[in-house]
């Protein structure tokens, strides 16, 4: 590993000043579990190091005053599985961050991270984008908020630009119940080879609105609006969640690699899709992989 400038800013200003004043060549380090592995095989080799971990105004799990959640970009893994607001009003959120990794990297790895990192497979986006959150993103020059939905610009590429800071996610009420399954070959420790996050609003036993997340399988986190489509205002019979979860499948645009082939990974969209949309169907919650 190359040596390198470290950083512990005290305050957001200091951090943003300091990022600022580095014009894009600074890297940000929060919990570290991906940008360590990264610096070790030579993948990123940053000259300065930003360490953010003692930034209170990016730290916490709060109620805002608009009925949204909010979660600190620095909110660790272990904090989502345990909090009880997230527990309660998100339990897909919690579920999806319980299957990730192993307690020990859970307790370093953090909600910024893993969305910064912007992997096709980060297992939090998509259950978070089908509850419509938002990404608070703070800067030297001031702040904005975008859909988590445009965060995503490819494989590692985020909508940050140079000297911006991810401070916080918001989540709005939640509407309709959601679940996220994750498919990935070894029951811990592994990257999804599919993520299918689900959300579902219903009245009269007719779908109001439905949200549909592919992971793994685009370059980004995908939205399957065709599929989504496909359910609004009918009653979810075994015929119409079928048809969504085939559409699904097609929808999404998967390589081959190691961990799967496109053609598998095509197929378990379709089946964990309709998996996903029976459960909610049906009220049943269901967090499996
Ligand atoms: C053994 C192992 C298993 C894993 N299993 C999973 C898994 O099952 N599912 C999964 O999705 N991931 C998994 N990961 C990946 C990783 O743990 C997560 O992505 C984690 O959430 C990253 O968070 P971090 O705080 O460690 O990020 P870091 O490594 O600190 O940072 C990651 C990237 O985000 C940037 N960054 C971090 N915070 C911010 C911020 N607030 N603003 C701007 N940029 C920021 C950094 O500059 C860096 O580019 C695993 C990793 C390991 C080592």
């Amino acid at each position: 590993m190359q040596a390198f400038d470290h950083h512990t800013p005290q305050t957001l200003p200091e951090a943003l000043a300091l990022l600022a004043q580095h014009d894009g060549t600074a890297r940000v380090i929060a919990g570290g579990t991906d940008l360590m592995l990264y610096m070790k095989s030579g993948k990123a080799e940053p000259e300065t190091i930003v360490n953010i971990k003692k930034l209170q105004p990016l730290q916490g799990i709060s109620a805002t005053n608009a009925g949204d959640l909010r979660l600190g970009a620095l909110v660790t893994l272990r904090e989502l599985t345990r909090s009880p607001l997230v527990l309660e009003s998100y339990p897909s959120v919690a579920h999806a961050a319980g299957f990730m990794a192993s307690e020990q990297i859970r307790s370093f790895a953090t909600v910024g991270g893993n969305l910064c990192n912007a992997s096709p497979s980060a297992d939090l986006a998509p259950p978070l984008i089908a509850r419509s959150a938002s990404a608070h993103i703070v800067s030297a020059d001031g702040e904005r908020e975008i859909p988590l939905e445009d965060f995503f610009r490819g494989p590692g590429e985020s909508a940050l630009h140079a000297g911006e800071l991810l401070q916080a996610i918001n989540i709005p009420p939640p509407k309709g119940n959601a679940v996220y399954i994750k498919h990935a070959p070894r029951a811990f420790m592994d990257i999804a080879v599919v993520g299918v996050a689900a959300r579902l609003e219903l009245a009269a036993g007719r779908c109001r609105t439905a949200s549909i997340l592919l992971g793994a399988v685009a370059p980004t986190p995908l939205r399957a609006r065709q599929a989504e489509a496909a359910l609004a205002g009918q009653s979810l019979t075994d015929d119409i969640i079928a048809n969504a979860a085939r559409i699904a499948s097609e929808e999404c645009a998967p390589i081959d690699d190691i961990r799967g082939s496109a053609w598998y990974r095509r197929r378990m969209v379709g089946v964990l899709t309709r998996r996903a949309l029976t459960a909610l169907s049906n009220a049943q919650p269901l967090h499996a992989r």
